[in-house]
């Protein structure tokens, strides 16, 4: 068991809990997440590494299994629980209250069990408004503190209702237990980045989604229950949060709990909501002005159990917890409403599907293989090294491939299909000099020069995401990695993503890289490409296969170094009249598209069509388009991993210089400074 502490939260893959999660990294915790998806997606905790840059680790396990989620507890050090995992749904719950029960509280009875076990006696738990019921029930109780009197009116708000009093109970037999209960008002909104937000599924309860729905046109209009309450404007009070002021509301009680005396117990109630109340039409108009039109809407009659106003009084954890809601309902629509519209289905993608890309038994969600299918054309992308595993038009596989994810660690391995960074092809000498300083690279190849970016370059490293989106002629996936400063003894924290985009008939490939506004150097050497080796006919060889690019210019390199000797020269047979490759045609060359390129972010350039290749039995055809100054073509000469031997394969690399950062004339096609950014981009068309 490694040292690190970290911070488990139940149905951390769900709406609030994937928040919270980001919340918490950025406060420096390590997170562990359990959750068994009943009611969420893998993906959300795909999109949270996204956003955090790091993995995180993730459990698919049931609360009610207690003998597993012992395992999890056994495995780590854990120093406390965020409890978020329940059913949450209030009119589903009086149909299947059984569930609810068995779920919500002999899930936390498990919970806590295992955590008794495992001496972990620190828990912040979801507890709900609906806790107290109707507390106009009262004179005096609204805005309503934590002192109104509990009298929940369904199933669900009895579960926590029974929760709390649970964890009361537990604290009472042993006062060293430290609980933070706390009641959420109306939590809405979304991530601002538009990567995760509640997963719409079903016809929502809450009117936030509802209205996001109308927005899109999947519900023909919004229904206001009542406009006779004796409000502004007649529609009923409730008191709506910004999942990310709730999610910080965590971070404060968690804290709040550790920083108590070491012998110190607590078991307290806090409520989290703004304090400041809003009418149904107040939310309405604040979610149409960030929609940019008024949505449709029909008054209907009051709704059973609905009342006048529900609104927190949140002084206790203002003043104890020293957490206070900050955002407005508008910044909360205006953050739903980007979250809706770039993810109208939520994390559900047609044409899309992810399953493991591992051999052995051990679960590992970081190595994942995700396929998308658009018309005749499959392709199919691992984490590991951003790499195209697989294309296939018309049911051919195009490109070499294995098919588990041992063989893409091989050291053999030709880096098929992978992403080839932070710098691809040589460095000489395995020295880069910046900003007067040099910096010593490993020297992966015979001792002398750094290869596509060292031992660990980007082709072996996990990447983050993917965060995947589309519609029906066009699909997104996109990785990221954040490659440290250090690695492969490159300079500065690196932040890269590989954007894929999938049409019926391409695939494009879009880099981006910066310096991360942390990293304490400000100055590194980026040339990324890819390594997909194609093959366009039945067999495994690619003699027979037509070839013809748009340029004969190639930079001369040494024959011992294989370094370029500063020379443009012309390939000996003019490729750009077109060949049939044959045995005798050995390709190991960059050619030359542009002398030089006006900015490190090439994407600005127009792609233009390099290579293109064909086969003359299958009749499938290749165009390469790039927006880079060059690109390597190479016909797997030395190539052996069976089945896949010598010229099983052509790849085109588009890339910039060889060694070009040993290089006065072309250093600035690869010296990327803090505050520019590195891109291009690349086509492979197959008609
Ligand atoms: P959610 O459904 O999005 O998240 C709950 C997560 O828990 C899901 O990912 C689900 O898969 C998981 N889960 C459920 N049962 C599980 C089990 N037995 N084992 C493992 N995982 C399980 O809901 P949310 O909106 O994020 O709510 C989180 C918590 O906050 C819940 O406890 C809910 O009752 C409470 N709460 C929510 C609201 C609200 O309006 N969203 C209001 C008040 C309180």
């Amino acid at each position: 068991m490694s040292s690190k502490e970290y911070i488990l939260v139940t149905g951390g893959a769900g709406y609030i809990g994937s928040h919270t999660v980001i919340e918490l990294i950025n406060n420096g915790y390590d997170v562990i997440i359990v959750d068994n998806l009943c009611n969420s997606n893998y993906d959300s905790v795909a999109r949270v590494e996204y956003i955090v840059k790091r993995p995180v680790k993730f459990y698919d396990v049931d609360l009610r299994d207690t003998s597993k989620l012992s395992e999890v507890f056994s495995s780590h050090k854990i120093k406390g629980v965020i409890h978020f995992a329940a059913l949450k749904a209030v009119g589903e719950s009086t149909k299947i209250p059984l569930e609810y029960y068995d779920n919500n509280v002999t899930g936390t009875i498990s919970l806590l069990t295992v955590m008794k076990n495992h001496g972990v006696k620190t828990i912040v738990f979801s507890s709900s408004a609906t806790v107290y019921g109707d507390a106009t029930r009262f004179e005096n109780m609204i805005p309503i503190p934590e002192h109104c009197p509990n009298d929940p009116t369904n199933p669900y708000g009895k579960t926590k209702y029974m929760i709390e009093n649970i964890i009361k109970d537990i604290h009472g037999s042993d006062n060293s237990w430290r609980a933070a209960i706390l009641r959420y008002f109306n939590p809405i909104g979304a991530h601002p980045s538009g990567l995760i937000g509640e997963d719409p599924l079903g016809i929502p309860n809450n009117l936030l989604p509802f209205l996001a729905q109308v927005a899109i046109g999947k519900r023909e209009k919004l229904f206001v229950f009542g406009n006779d309450y004796n409000s502004h404007d007649g529609t009923p009070i409730r008191d709506y949060i910004h999942v990310v002021d709730l999610a910080k509301g965590h971070i404060a009680a968690l804290n709040y709990l550790r920083n108590l005396n070491e012998k110190d117990g607590l078991y307290r109630e806090w409520n989290l909501g703004t304090g400041k109340g809003s009418t149904v039409f107040d939310v309405y108009n604040a979610f149409c002005k960030a929609v940019g039109k008024k949505l449709p809407f029909e008054v209907a009659g009051r709704r059973d159990g609905d009342v006048l106003d529900l609104t927190a009084n949140p002084t206790r954890a203002n003043s104890e917890l020293k957490w206070k809601a900050e955002l407005s309902i508008d910044e909360a629509c205006k953050d739903l409403w980007k979250w809706t519209t770039e993810n109208p289905s939520g994390f559900r993608i047609e044409n899309y599907q992810w399953k493991l890309f591992n051999d052995s038994e051990k679960v590992d969600y970081d190595s994942r293989l995700h396929t998308v299918r658009m018309k005749d054309l499959e392709v199919s992308f691992a984490n590991y090294g951003a790499l195209i595993q697989c294309i296939r038009y018309k049911n051919k596989a195009l490109i070499n491939c294995f098919c588990g994810i041992e063989k893409y660690k091989s050291p053999s391995n030709p880096l098929f299909g992978s992403t080839v960074g932070r710098y691809a092809n040589r460095i000489s000498n395995g020295e880069i000099s910046l900003g007067g300083q040099t910096f010593k690279l490993d020297k992966n190849e015979n001792n002398k020069n750094t290869l596509h970016g060292g031992t660990n370059g980007f082709h072996r490293q996990m990447f983050l995401g993917p965060v995947v989106k589309g519609h029906e002629s066009c699909i997104t996936v996109e990785f990221t990695l954040l490659d440290k400063d250090g690695n492969g003894g490159f300079p500065a924290d690196l932040v890269t993503t590989v954007k894929y985009t999938v049409r019926s008939n391409s695939i494009d490939i879009e880099y981006e890289s910066f310096i991360d506004e942390n990293s304490q150097v400000d100055e590194t050497a980026v040339n990324l490409t890819n390594h997909t080796y194609w093959n366009l006919g039945e067999e495994k060889a690619i003699d027979g296969t037509y070839l013809k690019t748009a340029t004969n210019e190639y930079l001369e390199v040494d024959s011992d170094s294989l370094l370029p000797t500063g020379s443009i020269a012309e390939y000996p047979k003019d490729l750009t009249k077109g060949i049939t490759l044959t045995n005798d045609i050995k390709l190991d060359n960059c050619f030359v598209v542009s002398k030089n390129i006006q900015s490190i972010d090439t994407r600005e350039e127009p792609l233009k069509q390099i290579a293109e290749l064909s086969n003359p039995n299958t009749k499938i055809h290749l165009r390469v388009k790039t927006t880079e100054p060059s690109f390597q073509i190479y016909t797997s000469d030395q190539t052996n991993i069976p089945p896949f031997g010598s010229r099983s394969g052509i790849s085109f690399e588009p890339c910039r210089f060889i060694d070009a950062i040993n290089s006065k004339e072309f250093a600035n096609q690869v010296t990327l400074k803090k505050g520019s950014v590195y891109g291009s981009k690349t086509s492979f068309e197959i008609l």
